[in-house]
Protein backbone atom coordinates (compact mmCIF):
# COMPACT_ATOMS: atom_id res chain seq x y z
CA UNK A 1 0.00 0.00 0.00
CA UNK A 2 3.07 2.61 0.46
CA UNK A 3 3.13 3.28 -2.90
CA UNK A 4 -0.44 3.92 -3.37
CA UNK A 5 0.07 6.26 -0.29
CA UNK A 6 2.73 7.41 -2.00
CA UNK A 7 0.73 8.48 -5.52
CA UNK A 8 -1.84 10.52 -3.02
CA UNK A 9 0.53 12.28 -1.52
CA UNK A 10 2.19 12.89 -4.82
CA UNK A 11 -1.12 14.06 -6.42
CA UNK A 12 -1.80 16.20 -2.83
CA UNK A 13 1.58 18.03 -3.23
CA UNK A 14 1.41 19.26 -6.74
CA UNK A 15 -2.11 20.64 -5.99
CA UNK A 16 -0.65 22.36 -3.27
CA UNK A 17 2.58 23.59 -5.12
CA UNK A 18 3.03 27.22 -6.04
CA UNK A 19 5.87 26.89 -8.20
CA UNK A 20 3.97 28.03 -11.33
CA UNK A 21 2.88 31.06 -10.15
CA UNK A 22 6.88 31.78 -9.43
CA UNK A 23 8.60 33.98 -10.90
CA UNK A 24 11.10 31.88 -11.80
CA UNK A 25 8.62 29.72 -13.74
CA UNK A 26 9.01 28.64 -17.03
CA UNK A 27 6.00 27.09 -18.13
CA UNK A 28 6.51 24.24 -19.53
CA UNK A 29 4.92 20.23 -19.11
CA UNK A 30 6.06 20.81 -15.65
CA UNK A 31 4.06 19.85 -12.89
CA UNK A 32 6.37 21.83 -9.98
CA UNK A 33 7.02 19.72 -6.93
CA UNK A 34 10.76 19.72 -7.48
CA UNK A 35 11.04 19.20 -3.25
CA UNK A 36 10.50 15.57 -4.40
CA UNK A 37 13.27 13.35 -4.18
CA UNK A 38 11.70 11.61 -7.43
CA UNK A 39 10.89 14.90 -9.22
CA UNK A 40 13.90 16.43 -8.83
CA UNK A 41 15.66 19.79 -10.70
CA UNK A 42 13.49 21.27 -13.71
CA UNK A 43 14.92 20.69 -17.13
CA UNK A 44 13.10 24.36 -17.78
CA UNK A 45 13.37 26.67 -15.41
CA UNK A 46 17.60 28.19 -15.75
CA UNK A 47 17.41 31.20 -13.65
CA UNK A 48 16.85 32.29 -10.43
CA UNK A 49 14.32 34.93 -10.20
CA UNK A 50 13.00 34.69 -6.51
CA UNK A 51 11.67 31.71 -5.06
CA UNK A 52 8.01 31.43 -3.06
CA UNK A 53 8.72 27.67 -1.55
CA UNK A 54 8.73 29.60 1.99
CA UNK A 55 5.08 30.44 1.44
CA UNK A 56 3.57 26.90 -0.03
CA UNK A 57 1.86 24.46 2.69
CA UNK A 58 4.33 21.73 1.78
CA UNK A 59 7.42 23.42 2.96
CA UNK A 60 5.40 23.39 6.22
CA UNK A 61 3.86 20.30 6.50
CA UNK A 62 7.31 18.75 5.76
CA UNK A 63 9.36 21.04 7.47
CA UNK A 64 11.60 22.06 4.28
CA UNK A 65 14.48 23.73 5.13
CA UNK A 66 15.69 24.70 2.02
CA UNK A 67 14.18 26.31 -1.25
CA UNK A 68 15.03 26.55 -5.60
CA UNK A 69 14.20 22.73 -5.54
CA UNK A 70 13.75 23.32 -9.58
CA UNK A 71 17.28 24.84 -9.71
CA UNK A 72 19.35 23.48 -6.69
CA UNK A 73 18.05 19.87 -6.58
CA UNK A 74 15.31 18.15 -3.89
CA UNK A 75 15.22 18.96 -0.25
CA UNK A 76 16.85 15.45 0.05
CA UNK A 77 19.41 16.56 -2.60
CA UNK A 78 20.28 20.03 -0.53
CA UNK A 79 20.58 18.28 2.55
CA UNK A 80 23.24 15.81 1.74
CA UNK A 81 21.12 12.88 1.66
S1 LIG B 1 7.82 23.57 -1.46
FE1 LIG B 1 8.19 24.58 -3.44
S2 LIG B 1 8.64 22.92 -4.87
FE2 LIG B 1 7.68 22.01 -3.05
S3 LIG B 1 5.53 21.91 -3.53
FE3 LIG B 1 5.84 23.85 -2.48
S4 LIG B 1 6.21 25.41 -4.03
FE4 LIG B 1 6.43 23.39 -4.98
S1 LIG C 1 11.21 25.62 -6.45
FE1 LIG C 1 11.06 27.71 -5.70
S2 LIG C 1 12.17 28.90 -7.28
FE2 LIG C 1 11.66 26.94 -8.18
S3 LIG C 1 9.71 27.31 -9.22
FE3 LIG C 1 9.27 26.47 -7.19
S4 LIG C 1 8.89 28.27 -5.92
FE4 LIG C 1 9.97 28.94 -7.76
Amino acid sequence: MASRDSKVKKAEIFSLCLCPTCPSWVSCREKGGFCLPDVGRSKCIAEEKGCICGACRVTKMFALKHGYYCTRGSEKEQSGK
